[in-house]
């Protein structure tokens, strides 16, 4: 029927897809010495073998050009864009939107990196995002650096890769066609127009085939394979640290600007990788003057409140483990509730001393004291609150934690009439502003007074 030729393919998938299709699917056996050879991928094997062997022989036998040197970089960012902001910013997340001649002009650029059709690895780079570090992404880097930088192509996958909808881009006319041709279009790309554009500009057909065609693609390449294992590998993780993306400077360097692979996977439409002016994102400055010549339009980027929020919520975890990794006083909740009577005949025995309602043993402290031992032993037995906060001498916020850190007892009654100064005292300023999770909160668990 011609109405469900466009269909999404997942429309009636299963709402727990995931788990019932890991659960039922049974993966291929695993590839042993015995079955290798009927496992082997050859197309990709050929393609990711011949070139490092025929560029190593040409580089060997062919003396490099500036003229082809140039030609080499200039091929290596043409073919890379396309891959980057054609195949995937403009198709396989639709961040932003091409008039046709840059449409074309990406179709173009990007088979010449010689990475399979757009609608192939549209596809897959879909399933990547959707799937990310399960069995169902089929660059899983969960299962090693090498298998997600190039093993996942050498072997026939042991899974089918989870389902991704792309019935958008098999409505482009321009995807389809390229699909259709793409084998004509990528050795006219990656090998010939290279060959051609140095033979007759200035006489060097070789060079041009060898270094801007054949060496320049084993770059291309490597520089793609990175942002799906070198970004899922070293770096940082400032948004979200639920999955393996990071984002590191080295790795958009490579990459044509790709390296923020941790905002990308959290904001995946947004058409930006690196959103400081100052980090290394071509492909962006490549869309952005794009739309300022009227090429691209409807630039998407996500809402910056929401890209704080992420950035805060990280922040915040690093904090907590430096929160976690102190000593805190006890709290009233832990500490012998103590009367008036009992804390005056203990106070005979060691030194004692009633600070907003609790009783704190000085002994390890009072030689130490920088005001003298004799400020602190005439309080002894006694309510020292006033003379702390200001009454002698107004505490540093320093002395109020250390203090909290020699608490023993609450005294019984001594705390119930209390106004805000009073229960501002009672809180040590290290833990006035603590982070505390959403369900200790209520509980009565956080080392906070409550
Ligand atoms: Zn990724
Ligand atoms: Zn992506």
């Amino acid at each position: 029927m011609v109405a469900d030729k466009y269909a999404p393919t997942d429309l009636n998938i299963p709402d727990n897809y995931v788990q019932h299709t890991l659960k039922t699917t049974k993966p291929l056996p695993p590839v042993t010495l015995r079955n290798v050879w009927g496992e082997i991928n050859w197309i990709s094997v050929y393609l990711l073998t011949i070139p490092p062997i025929v560029g190593l022989y040409g580089a060997l036998t062919t003396s490099l050009q500036w003229r082809t040197g140039l030609l080499m970089f200039s091929w290596y960012l043409l073919t890379g864009l396309g891959i980057t902001a054609g195949y995937h910013r403009l198709w396989a997340h639709r961040s932003y939107n091409a008039i046709v001649p840059l449409q074309i002009f990406l179709a173009f650029a990007g088979a010449g990196a010689a990475q399979g059709s757009i609608r192939w690895w549209s596809r897959g780079h879909r399933s990547h995002h959707r799937y990310t570090d399960t069995d169902l992404d089929p660059y899983n880097a969960q299962r090693g650096f090498f298998y997600s930088h190039i093993g996942w192509m050498l072997l026939k996958p042991r899974r089918k890769i989870g389902v991704a909808d792309i019935s958008d881009l098999s409505k482009s006319p321009i995807v389809r066609w390229q699909h259709k041709h793409y084998l004509p279009i990528m050795t006219f790309m990656a090998f010939a127009l290279p060959a051609l554009i140095a033979g007759l500009g200035w006489g060097d057909a070789r060079g041009g085939f060898i270094y801007a065609g054949v060496i320049r693609l084993v770059i291309v390449h490597h520089s793609t394979f990175c942002v799906n294992s070198l970004a899922h590998w070293i770096g940082e993780q400032p948004f979200d640290d639920k999955h393996t993306p990071r984002d590191h400077f080295l790795t958009a360097l490579v990459t044509v600007g790709e390296g923020y692979h941790n905002f990308h996977h959290q904001f995946p439409m947004d058409y930006r990788n690196a959103i400081k002016w100052h980090q290394y994102d071509p492909t962006k400055w490549f869309i952005w003057v794009n739309r300022r010549i009227g090429f691209a339009s409807h630039l998407k980027v996500f809402p910056d409140n929401e890209v704080r929020k992420g950035q805060l919520a990280m922040q915040l975890k690093r904090l907590r483990r430096t929160q976690d990794n102190l000593t805190w006083p006890s709290s009233s909740n832990d500490l012998p509730v103590v009367t008036w009577e009992t804390f005056q005949e203990q106070a005979k025995r060691r030194p004692l001393i009633l600070i907003a309602g609790f009783i704190h043993d000085v002994s390890e402290f009072m030689g130490e004291h920088p005001g003298g031992e004799h400020l602190i032993r005439k309080f002894v037995g006694r309510d020292a609150s006033t003379a702390f906060f200001g009454g002698v001498y107004e505490h540093s916020h320093a002395a109020h934690n250390l203090l909290a850190m020699k608490r023993v007892g609450v005294l019984d009654g001594g705390v119930q009439v209390i106004d805000d100064i009073e229960k501002e005292r009672r809180i040590p300023p290290s833990q006035r502003l603590l982070i505390a999770r959403y369900d200790e909160l209520s509980s009565g668990s956080s080392s906070s007074e409550d």
